[in-house]
């Protein structure tokens, strides 16, 4: 963990009414594919009773939505429109992430191979960009989240208290979506999933607008030879420390 320009006790204390009642966080985790951003968002929330959010989620329902009406890729203003004319509501619910799009539930296209080389696309659309970070941002508002995606730290939340850029070495990053996938009886070879998790991470750096950049106030941790609770330690950790600043 490259502890970098954090020191979380640099910031300036953030006046909380209560002092013996800590103010609820935004934790911005970003990070590539495969990273572990997903479970330890989650579990995070769930240690501190956050509410988890998904952006990745948001986009994917977009793309499949983009999918079922053939609206090209290459139109991205065509795709900002349908993303500004629908509700989307996204939560967890049942231990499951999950999105609506005017009432209809997407939650169980969201994984698919599909899916996954519709949403690379998606994502370079400026305007879609613009409505889901709108809508994040309004998520986030309130504090006590922990939101996890690609530009959380950058553009979304780039004054959340605890900003984390949760990484791991790609052939590790692609063995752990390998094993997903299987759990989940789609049957991939572990190259193609590399070759796959490559592509993605291109796209992610490459792309104009809301590409994954570790700011320079973002803890880095490197995942690759971490068990998920020590990463949800290393976080809670920033957290309590943050909230000891807060209250001084
Ligand atoms: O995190 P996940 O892999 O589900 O994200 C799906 C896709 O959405 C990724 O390809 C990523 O580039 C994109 N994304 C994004 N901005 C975010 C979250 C995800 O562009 N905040």
């Amino acid at each position: 963990m490259d502890m970098g320009h954090s020191q979380p006790c640099k910031h300036q204390a953030m006046p909380t009414k209560d002092p013996a009642r800590p103010k609820k966080l935004r934790i911005a985790i970003d990070g590539p594919a495969g990273a572990g951003k997903s479970t330890v968002a989650r579990k995070v929330a769930d240690i501190l009773g956050y509410t988890y959010l998904d952006t990745g989620a948001m986009y994917r329902a977009l793309a499949v939505l983009a999918l079922d009406r053939k609206i090209s890729f290459d139109d991205h203003e065509a795709l900002g429109e349908m993303a500004a004319s629908v509700n989307m509501d996204a939560r967890e619910d049942d231990g499951v992430f999950r999105v609506w799009i005017d009432g209809q539930e997407f939650t169980h296209r969201l994984r698919t191979p599909e899916t996954d080389r519709a949403v690379k696309l998606i994502s370079m659309a400026q305007p879609v960009r613009r409505v889901l970070v709108e809508i994040q941002r309004e998520l986030a508002r309130r504090g006590g989240v922990v939101m996890e995606g690609r530009d959380i730290t950058s553009v979304v939340i780039p004054d959340a208290e605890v900003k984390v850029f949760l990484t791991a070495d790609v052939n590790e990053r692609a063995r752990r979506r390998w094993v997903d996938l299987k759990n989940r009886g789609i049957d991939m070879s572990f190259e193609e999933v590399l070759a796959e998790m490559q592509a993605r991470d291109a796209k992610d750096l490459e792309r104009e607008w809301g590409k994954l950049v570790k700011v320079e106030d973002a803890v880095l941790i490197d995942s690759t030879d971490m068990s998920i609770d020590e990463v949800c330690r290393i976080i809670v950790g920033l957290c309590e420390a943050r909230q000891r600043c807060s209250t001084v």
